[in-house]
């Protein structure tokens, strides 16, 4: 079976590496933040040439905090895509903000930067820049939306360490960016964790005190905090993995340059990246006429597929209070039922990826 993300053979390249690495952090007894993580974040913000940011619990709090720290709160209302996980208006909501979803890009799958400024009014606080499936948004015009209305910017990079626009790397476009590790993300720890990057300092500051219990020194809680630290394992073990982010994200590269030029001639419509940015191919997603039953042709032929995602935010249950209904975002709603993913990570061979295209456009062809 091919599998849509392999960390089983990730890790055995890895092992002696990373229970070295563990061995380190238990046997020093710093678990929480402490050296570990100062190592991890120093080489994550270096290599993504930001100044300010801290390691986190994991993508949803990261976006939770980057929020709060900001001051978005309950009077608020904040802008994001109806194609993304959940956890990005979760934390909308858990600061007591109210999420106001905007329609995709037919092309990128991103927000459609044309629709944001109809969703403006006096209570909208923030926009949340998703870049999804990898896949960097368009900066420029977000850029200049926030400015124009005096929002804040945040990016969920969860899905997009390491994706560029203009040349420059995502992260560094918001006021805030945040990211997550969970396992299976291009840059994935063996548990939990997160990161915010900030563009001031002080907004830093807010974000390292609210995460540690209100606090910057042991014993002085300045504000009423939380807890969502950085584990020093988990930070060990992503300090690793940053040796092969790149050299990873290129093999995604690769593969999707692959996937493109054998799907794009035979009319498969494909994922379109914006002429000034650089994917990071979290996901491979192409569109289908059935999709149920490709799946499962694809299944018995021993390739793993998935849905990114199969329900637009607008209209899951958790989100039945904003009274949405269908046909509100019609193009985000037509790509949730046509949308699947290949397998694209660095554990698959040149032949399996082969292999996956000539069999995709095989059943394509026939259901
Ligand atoms: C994974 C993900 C998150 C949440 O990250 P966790 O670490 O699982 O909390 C947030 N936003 C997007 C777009 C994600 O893909």
């Amino acid at each position: 079976m091919i599998e849509l993300v392999n960390l089983k053979s990730q890790y055995q390249k890895l092992r002696t590496e990373i229970l070295e690495g563990i061995d380190e952090v238990i046997s020093s007894s710093q678990f929480i933040q402490g050296p570990f993580a100062k190592e991890f974040e120093s080489h994550f913000l270096k290599a993504n040439h930001s100044k300010f940011g801290v390691g986190c619990s994991n993508g949803t709090s990261a976006i939770t905090l980057a929020l709060q720290a900001l001051g978005v709160g309950s009077s608020h209302e904040v802008i994001t895509t109806t194609n993304t996980f959940i956890a990005t208006a979760e934390a909308i909501c858990s600061v007591g903000a109210k999420p106001v979803f905007c329609d995709i890009d037919p092309q990128t799958y991103t927000m459609d930067t044309s629709k944001i400024p109809a969703l403006i009014n006096s209570k909208t606080k923030a926009i949340i820049a998703v870049h999804i499936y990898g896949n960097p948004c368009n900066m420029q015009e977000l850029q200049k939306i926030a400015k124009e209305h005096n929002l804040l910017l945040i990016e969920d990079s969860a899905q997009a360490h390491f994706g560029k626009y203009q040349n420059t790397y995502i992260g560094n476009f918001g006021d805030a960016a945040t990211y997550s590790f969970y396992p299976g993300k291009n840059l994935g720890a063996y548990g939990d964790a997160g990161f915010v990057i900030t563009k001031e300092e002080s907004t830093l500051n807010t974000v390292k005190k609210l995460l540690d219990h209100g606090r910057l020194s042991k014993y002085s809680h300045d504000i009423i905090g939380q807890n969502n630290r950085i584990d020093a394992i988990q930070a060990k073990i992503l300090n690793i993995k940053m040796k092969y982010i790149f050299e990873w994200n290129q093999i995604r590269q690769r593969m999707a340059r692959y996937y493109d030029s054998v799907f794009i001639p035979k009319g498969i419509k494909t994922m379109t990246v914006y002429p000034e940015g650089e994917c990071v191919y979290h996901v491979y997603p192409v569109r289908v006429k059935n999709r149920e039953i490709t799946q499962e042709r694809l299944k018995d032929l021993g390739i793993s597929t998935g849905v990114h995602y199969p329900i637009p935010l607008h209209l899951q249950p958790a989100f039945k209070y904003l009274d949405y209904k269908p046909g509100d975002f019609p193009v985000a709603e037509e790509i949730s039922k046509s949308i699947m993913s290949l397998p694209i990570c660095p554990e698959i061979t040149k032949s399996q990826s082969e292999f996956i295209a000539e069999k995709f456009i095989e059943v394509t062809k026939n259901v």
